[in-house]
């Protein structure tokens, strides 16, 4: 996790092994979002940040139930932890599986640091649900709000006073992104991403790769707008399902050419092709 200092208040731990991790320091206690698959990571960001601002951790919010997202949690485990309740289902079936050879064998194929974080994982489940949106902190100072989009329990976090947005996987940076959810709403996404182009934003914190400014969402925005109506006229044309993905009418992406395009990704368009 390399730590990167936003804002007076905010720090945002990018991180390659799953989910980058943020921490909000408010008057007299400390936010976390989201943990990373790693608790040695996780614990290690924690115990830094409370030195740093001499403050204790008081809360872990989770922006949805994908388990590079909160695997590492168990160093928050002492603390309330924030999600919506929605995920509750996607959120159990995780922890409470058994992470067997098959399942770290598969997790892997996916997830960078998953066998050296399975060890030490014991992730549980979040302690109190939102149904919608709910405000932190003495000034109401933080938002919590769930957007949809990616998944149906996609949440974002606005902290106000210093202009900052925690996105989540509504926004991954640099890379192709993973749209492939049974509950994924392009739309949804979409409404998210120009919410923000709207609003008066410094930073944007994504759930994978570096942090941006707000107009590096426009690119994004407009990539699903363009891959929403594609798909959706390769379809009303009558191309098949296996030949979407490779069509050559699909727009080109957001991010740098050398990103490494993962069966994910195809994944995420034919499921798309499927559900429109
Ligand atoms: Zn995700």
């Amino acid at each position: 996790m390399t730590y990167v200092e936003i804002s007076e208040s905010v720090v945002f731990a990018q991180n390659e092994w799953g989910s980058n991790s943020v921490c909000i320091a408010l008057e007299d206690e400390l936010i976390f979002i989201d943990t990373g698959l790693n608790t040695s990571d996780a614990r290690a960001f924690r115990e830094s940040m409370e030195a740093k601002y001499n403050r204790k951790a008081s809360t872990l919010i989770l922006t949805h139930g994908h388990i590079d997202h909160f695997f590492g949690m168990a160093a928050y485990s002492d603390l309330q932890v924030v999600a919506a309740e929605i995920g509750k289902e996607r959120f159990n079936r995780i922890i409470s599986a058994e992470y067997n050879t098959e399942f770290v064998e598969n997790m892997s194929k996916y997830f960078l640091g998953f066998k050296e974080s399975v060890k030490e994982a014991k992730p549980f489940m979040p302690t109190i649900w939102i149904d919608e949106k709910i405000t932190i902190g003495m000034n109401k100072e933080l938002i919590f709000e769930i957007k949809g989009g990616h998944s149906g329990c996609s949440s974002v976090i606005h902290y106000v006073p210093e202009k900052v947005v925690i996105t989540g996987d509504l926004l991954q940076v640099d890379v192709y992104p993973y749209f492939g959810e049974p509950d994924t709403d392009l739309e949804k996404w979409i409404s998210a991403l120009k919410t923000w182009e709207g609003m008066d934003i410094k930073a944007v914190l994504p759930g994978h790769g570096r942090h941006v400014e707000k107009s590096y969402l426009t690119g994004v925005r407009v990539f699903f707008e363009e891959m929403l109506a594609t798909v959706k006229q390769l379809k009303a044309d009558g191309i098949q399902i296996e030949e979407v993905a490779y069509n050559s009418k699909i727009p080109a992406g957001y991010w740098p050419k050398e990103a490494v395009r993962k069966p994910a990704y195809d994944f995420s368009i034919t499921n798309l092709y499927r559900k429109l």
